[in-house]
């Protein structure tokens, strides 16, 4: 099947969290979409159910495609650690439980289980799958990566969720060391819009 490209005009975020439709919208700016948010079209949103992060931004983006009519962006990402054959991967916020998330008791988890699985192999990498619909059902998917190992205790303040306890290859401090703007170089997201842009967009930067 071809590559379809995205047209200017209006897409919809397929997410309901306000700080990833923002950082999504940015990085969308210079290619002249008109971005509405699946919260703010009053959406349902569908019950993860994928057993990858490509099935889950897939049924994402195209549940919001089919009920808003329009084109339609999600993502769904992740921790995967080698010792842990990729878990905590699609279950990644599950770790960390339900509301805000606890995310220093889902470290512990991860360095507990590392410990556990008795191997000494501490590589580990995130993972963003970022995923276009269209309202007939077509989908344009990528998977952005970026590697590294675990480290533990937690370090560092910047940054979400696992930051504290990554640190990407060819680095010695963690994402919850570096500046923001050190880890949105290389990161898994960065990594996966420009594989996007440069096959469903391919215009602009
Ligand atoms: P999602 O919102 O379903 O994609 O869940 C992503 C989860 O993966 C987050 O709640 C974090 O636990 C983890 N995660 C994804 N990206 C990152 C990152 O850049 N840093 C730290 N943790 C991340």
């Amino acid at each position: 099947m071809t590559t379809r490209r995205l047209e200017a005009g209006r897409l919809i975020v397929a997410s309901h969290n306000a700080g990833k439709v923002r950082e999504i919208s940015e990085l969308l700016a210079p290619f002249g979409f008109d971005i509405v948010s699946a919260g703010t079209l009053g959406l349902a949103e569908p019950e993860e159910t994928g057993t990858t992060f490509i099935a889950n931004a897939e049924l994402k983006a195209r549940a919001a495609a089919t009920a808003a009519k329009l084109p339609a962006l999600a993502d769904d990402s992740g921790l995967e650690v080698t010792a842990l054959a990729g878990a905590p991967g699609i279950y990644s916020a599950r770790w960390a439980g339900g509301g805000g998330g606890d995310f220093m008791a889902a470290m512990e988890r991860v360095w507990r289980e590392m410990a556990a699985s008795g191997s000494a192999d501490t590589s580990a990498r995130f993972v963003c799958a970022l995923s276009v619909a269209w309202p007939d059902g077509h989908v344009e998917t990528v998977e952005g990566e970026v590697r590294g190992h675990i480290v533990f205790p937690p370090r560092g303040k910047n940054g979400f969720g696992y930051d504290p306890i990554f640190i990407a290859d060819g680095d010695d401090k963690t994402f919850g060391e570096i500046d923001p703007a050190a880890k949105h170089a290389i990161s898994h997201r960065t990594d996966a819009f420009r594989k996007l842009v440069a096959r469903v967009i391919g215009r602009g930067t």
